[in-house]
């Protein structure tokens, strides 16, 4: 029997994004109600940033117990069980899968549990429920792609990789974006032999020249074995495990492929063409800089307006769309300057302008760079460099861009995002006093500025 039920606001997915909204929106006032069709909390805490930053600390044990013995410690690296990373792991998940649940019903937010699907403008119909909302939200996400070609069935994904019973002598993990890099690492540090490949010159495409070289170079120190310029034409499954075909004729043989070659938004079978909610050319749910679509009543953040694909970005769009829809003080979600980390190792973290970005938009800059061996590896022994760079336009002298490639560097980057919001100029980085001994206070120390290519041309 369908059964109906009338909300102010119906938010489709119950990820980061759509359980924020939900539960602010709650907050005011409206009667809310939420579908999710997997498991609450999404890709974030499900099967993304949260288990993945567990993986990514399990992996780096491997060369702490390697970097003990120059400070006196006769550790040795034991055994490691991936079988009881993964309970640990998923005891960890499911709590906070009940901590984003209780959330909700703490905010009387009516839960319901099943795909969610738009009869009109209006309706959504959710097992066998039909809800009446004012106002829809759609927060859906997004989910990994293949690459097109012969094989990839015998292939993982992201999703699959954390639930794999057992961790192979050797992967092949394709891409080189965000997720290849982060994996490639695990991988790596848990002492899997990876190799990498990329078709692109250099991984990390988009981000600053600087930190794509001194990430390649670390990486490829730490063992992954990175082939750039390269794409896996087919994967065979046989007797000895998968070959995989590579451009150049060379044959891999590997226990596992994972690809790491993009997500697309969850615009499946959600009854948007029925509602006629626009889409991009890409195929995200078009919306404005309020996050509405062409609906006036239906909404939609985080992965599936495909923007940036980040947990942040989705959380304060959702803040946007309670204060534009709930509190009568309609804002804008600002999607300059956000912060981003890479959870390879080393790790990465950028914000603002990359250098070639910024040349583009500001002409000519100074830029700040320091290439350093971390106090900590003097000890250790280990060969490992930090990279840190700023961006400053010379003009202004505002501070535009600021990039890391070393340890800690997502937790450096992000007090340094305050101060590039806040808009400050070199000298205010210059007339902050640094922490001593970090790595940290390269950022208020570095005081010449690499000559412009024009300077170095003069010279
Ligand atoms: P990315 O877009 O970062 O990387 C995709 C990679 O796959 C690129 O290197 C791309 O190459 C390559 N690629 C795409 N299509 C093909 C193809 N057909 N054949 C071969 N290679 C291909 O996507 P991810 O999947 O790594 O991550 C998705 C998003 O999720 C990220 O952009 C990020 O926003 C978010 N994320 C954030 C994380 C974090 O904050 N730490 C962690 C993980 C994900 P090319 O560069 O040449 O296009």
């Amino acid at each position: 029997m369908i059964c109906e039920i009338d909300y102010d606001l119906f938010v489709i997915g119950g990820g980061s994004g759509g359980v924020r909204a939900a539960r602010m929106a709650a907050g005011t006032g409206a009667r809310v109600g939420i579908a999710e069709s997997y498991r609450y909390g999404g890709t974030c805490v499900i099967r993304g940033c949260v288990p993945k930053k567990l993986f990514s600390y399990a992996a780096h044990f491997h060369e702490e117990f390697e970097d003990a013995a120059g400070f006196g410690w006769e550790a040795g690296a034991g055994r490691f069980d991936w079988a009881k990373l993964i309970a640990n792991k998923d005891v960890e998940i499911d709590r906070l899968e009940k901590v984003y649940e209780n959330l909700l019903q703490g905010a009387d937010v009516a839960i319901h549990r099943g795909h969610a699907r738009l009869l009109d403008t209006h309706r959504v119909q959710v097992a066998d429920t039909v809800v009446r909302a004012e106002t829809i939200l759609i927060a859906t996400g997004g989910h990994p792609v293949f690459p097109p070609g012969h094989g990839w069935d015998h292939a993982i994904s992201s999703n699959e990789a954390f639930h794999l019973e057992t961790l192979p002598d050797r992967a092949a993990v394709y891409g080189g974006g965000f997720i290849a890099c982060e994996f490639a690492s695990i991988f790596n540090g848990l002492g899997v032999q990876v190799t990498q490949v990329y078709r692109g010159p250099q991984i990390l495409r988009g981000f600053d020249d600087d930190v794509r070289d001194t990430l390649a170079a670390e990486m490829v120190k730490k063992g992954i074995d990175l082939r750039v310029e390269s794409t896996i034409d087919r994967i065979d499954k046989t007797d000895d495990g998968l070959i995989v075909h590579l451009s150049d004729g060379e044959k891999l043989v590997t226990g596992l492929v994972m690809a790491a070659t993009g997500r697309r938004p969850n615009v499946q079978n959600l009854g948007l063409d029925v509602a006629q909610v626009e889409l991009t050319d890409e195929g995200a749910v078009k919306v404005d800089a309020y996050s509405r679509t062409n609906q006036p009543n239906i909404y939609a953040i985080g992965d599936v307006t495909d923007r940036i694909a980040l947990t942040p970005v989705a959380i304060q769009e959702a803040m946007a769309f309670v204060d534009t829809v709930y509190r009568g003080t309609p804002r804008a979600m600002n999607h300059s300057d956000v912060p981003s980390a890479v959870f390879a190792h080393p790790n990465v973290a950028t914000v603002g302008l990359t250098e070639l970005q910024a040349r583009g938009k500001y002409g000519t800059l100074d830029i700040y760079r320091s290439t350093f061996r971390a106090l900590k590896h003097t000890l250790s022994g280990r060969d490992e460099r930090s990279m840190m760079k700023l961006i400053v336009d010379r003009a202004s002298q505002k501070v535009i861009g600021a990039h890391m490639v070393g340890a800690d560097a997502p937790e450096i980057i992000q007090g340094i995002a305050i101060a590039i919001k806040a808009g400050a100029t070199k000298q205010i980085f210059d007339a902050t006093v640094g922490i001593h001994p970090t790595a940290a206070e390269e950022f208020v120390t570095m005081r010449e500025a690499v000559p412009e290519p024009e300077e170095k041309a003069a010279e």
